[in-house]
């Protein structure tokens, strides 16, 4: 038969996997590889997967099994990234379906083993490759205004809810010449938004240059307007990296800063390495040096032994901290991670109602800082249509999305908009300068 050409590609997670994606589908384009919409006529159907919580895991498997009807003598179903790392030969063995099943070091050989899975080979790659950077490959990219660079892979903390270094390995950065080099490439095409990406960003060294020296590079590439990053580790907001903030104008005064508890009895068998004052330390340092910026966080509600007082911990960290947004879970339990084994589990009727405490009190956060930037000025970037109505989706540098009226040719450009109204989480906004380019638009 001849070689499977077209791929479809799903893709579950983080960011990481978003430019893990792209890296995959730049190898198999240099192979001669082409992407499709729809798994309707692929040659190949890849889902690259997370594994950070239950339910992502199981949503990936009721879908791998709907993917089972375009499967086609020839076809090939591949399971890639942190779950695939995570269960290896196991999905195999209880998939026949899957033909292959590679971890997030292992796609340099994806070519060659979607041959083989085409001709009956079923097979597994998760071998940790501590050099495995994918330098050399130019990822597929969608192209835009926007672009997603991973500086950093693997994770060295250990905290005990995260399958993350058991799925990503140890943690390894990319020369600052290589990102840079990426970049300006990058610019070069017209992207003018770097977003870096690492499991703990900020810890970034290659060996001769740190996080902050990155920023500094990054920011200075011509062309280069925006810089963002994601996501950092409290601990490793080093002066070095603290002043690069403050001095690259081009770094968005924005950071997702995950503190997962505010209680300090609890980060510790949690496996964070700070206390609930450090963290408010570190908030306080970052707002010193950047005045303006938001502060968005994850929190997990429910981890064992969790007692009240620990989570009235939380919320009034929560309150304290006043941050612009935050991802809220459920404690799910990992397989292999050491908080599997801590006694004292929080049962299903005291998570639940915490949980939903604990949203209401971000939103009310969130809509007591939104509410109080109404009627101010911001620039913003021009993303995307919104996904409902005839409006346009745009971003502030604080990350805050203000839906605005205008031509979908403002796309990729920036501009100047006046808040008018906000949902407690999205705002509505007018343009109020635009740009000399945009003068030209009916
Ligand atoms: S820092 Fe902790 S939560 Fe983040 S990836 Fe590493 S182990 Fe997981």
């Amino acid at each position: 038969m001849s070689d499977p050409k077209r791929v479809y590609v799903e893709t579950y997670g983080c960011q990481m996997n978003v430019a893990d994606t792209e890296t995959v589908m730049g190898l198999l384009r240099q192979d001669g590889f082409e992407s499709i919409d729809t798994p309707d006529y692929a040659d190949v159907m890849l889902v690259n997967t997370c594994a950070v919580r239950d339910n992502a895991e199981q949503r990936v498997i009721g879908r791998m099994g709907e993917l089972k009807r375009h499967k086609r003598p020839g076809v090939v179903l591949g399971v890639l990234g942190c779950m695939a790392q995570r269960l290896g030969q196991r999905l195999l063995d209880e998939a026949p379906h899957v033909d292959l099943v590679i971890g997030p070091d292992g796609y340099r050989g994806l070519p060659e083993l979607i041959a083989g899975a085409a001709d009956g080979q079923r097979s597994t790659d998760v071998e940790f490759k501590s050099w495995e950077h994918y330098e050399d490959v130019s990822a597929a990219r969608q192209g835009g205004p926007s672009a997603f660079i991973t500086v950093q892979r693997g994770c060295d903390y250990r905290c005990t809810f995260c399958v993350v270094p058991m799925t990503r390995g140890r943690e390894r950065s990319r020369t600052l010449a290589d990102v840079v080099g990426e970049v300006q490439r990058l610019a070069a095409a017209e992207t003018t938004e770097i977003t870096l990406l690492g499991q703990t960003v900020n810890s970034y060294h290659d060996g001769d240059h740190d996080f902050g020296d990155l920023l500094r590079a990054v920011g200075a590439v011509d062309g280069v307007r925006r810089v963002r990053f994601t996501s950092p580790y409290p601990n490793d907001f080093s002066v070095s990296v603290v002043q690069a903030m403050a001095d690259v104008s081009e770094v968005c005064e924005h950071v997702h800063l995950p503190v997962q508890s505010g209680s300090t009895r609890l980060l510790k068998p949690m496996g964070r390495r700070y206390t609930r004052q450090a963290y408010l330390e570190c908030v306080d340092r970052l707002r010193s040096a950047v005045p303006d910026i938001a502060i968005t966080t994850d929190i997990i509600v429910g981890f064992p032994g969790e007692t009240d007082e620990d989570f009235d911990d939380t919320v009034s960290l929560v309150r304290e901290v006043g941050f612009d947004d935050a991802f809220t879970f459920r404690y799910s339990p990992r397989e292999g991670t050491g908080a599997v084994r801590l006694p004292d589990p929080v049962p299903d009727e005291v998570a639940g109602p915490r949980l939903e405490r604990l949203i209401g009190v971000v939103r009310a956060e969130a809509r007591r800082k939104n509410l109080a930037l109404v009627g101010s000025t911001h620039e913003v970037l021009v993303e995307k249509p919104a996904r409902r109505g005839k409006l346009l989706q745009t971003r502030t540098r604080q990350n805050k999305v203000v839906l605005v009226d205008g031509p979908t040719a403002w796309i990729g450009t920036y501009l100047d908009v006046r808040l008018t109204g906000t949902t407690g989480a999205t705002f509505t906004g007018v343009p109020t300068l635009q740009r000399a380019e945009l003068a030209v638009i009916p």
